[in-house]
């Protein structure tokens, strides 16, 4: 399984529209953050996590031109507003795109993007999803095992996702301020986990880098991996401070499980 970091970041991206803070004035290209999303691909089958304002330029940047289907963490608009961009997924194919969603977070697109799943839309070329409410049970995408891990987070039902493939685990959870009793064995013991730092203090929706540090020691994957971090999270900085199995993700990291 190979997992690209098209976005490391958090709602705003790094640097911050007006900000002149030190990170967001950094010229270190790990500094710079699109919102959060990644790419997880085995030999036969590619799974677009959200789809963020910057899916264009990650698209672009990556030369990403199909997949075989999106999945959706939760509605908030920094993991939902790039969904016109995946249009361009959609002309080479002549059937639907699959999408899966947690009940709340399908019906939430199918209001902002009722155009899409109108049954009206039958241009080939236009998106036309074909939409699963995963209601929180594991499904299969090709021969990636996907395994929806509800999470609490703002106000909004928020999932992360465990995926399997060919005995290896990599868990993705951008947006958590807390993980329920009835979620750890879920992500307990992976190969790689990524999962919420936003900040570097105490923060009411998200995981501080201090909260996801003890959290990751809990969970103990092999290898945890911060991400959708904000302008106070400077990545050299960071980097230094975390445990010996940690580090921060970045804009186009690739890693192979
Ligand atoms: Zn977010
Ligand atoms: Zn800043
Ligand atoms: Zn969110």
């Amino acid at each position: 399984m190979k997992i690209l970091f098209l976005g490391s970041g958090t709602s705003t991206g790094v640097p911050v529209i007006g900000c002149d803070c030190a990170v967001c004035r950094s010229e270190n290209p790990r500094n710079k953050r699109l919102r959060a999303s990644v790419l997880v691909k085995s030999e036969s089958t590619t799974i677009l996590v959200d789809s963020c304002p910057d899916l264009r330029q990650q698209a672009l940047c990556h030369s990403i031109t199909a997949i075989d289907a999106v999945i959706y963490t939760h509605e908030h608009l920094d993991h939902t507003t790039g969904f016109d961009d995946m249009r361009a997924f959609c002309w080479r194919r002549t059937d639907r795109l699959p999408l899966f969603a947690g009940t709340d977070c399908l019906a939430h697109l199918r209001r902002m993007f009722a155009w899409a799943f109108s049954e009206k839309n039958t241009y080939q070329g236009y998106i036309r999803p074909d939409a699963h409410d995963h209601a929180g049970r594991p499904f299969m995408v090709g021969d990636i095992e996907v395994i929806p891990v509800p999470v609490l987070h703002a106000t909004v039902e928020t999932y992360g996702y465990v995926f399997r493939h060919a005995g290896r685990s990599f868990g993705y959870v951008p947006d958590i301020k807390e993980l329920p009793a009835a979620s750890r064995p879920l992500l307990a013991g992976l190969d790689v986990l990524a999962m919420d730092g936003l900040t570097t203090q105490e923060h009411h929706t998200h995981l501080s880098v201090a909260d996801n540090v003890a959290l990751m020691q809990e969970l103990a994957p092999k290898q945890g991996l911060l991400t959708h971090c904000g302008h106070k999270v400077d990545y050299e900085e960071i980097c230094r401070n975390l445990p010996e199995f940690m580090t921060s993700a970045y804009d186009g990291l690739e890693i192979e499980i």
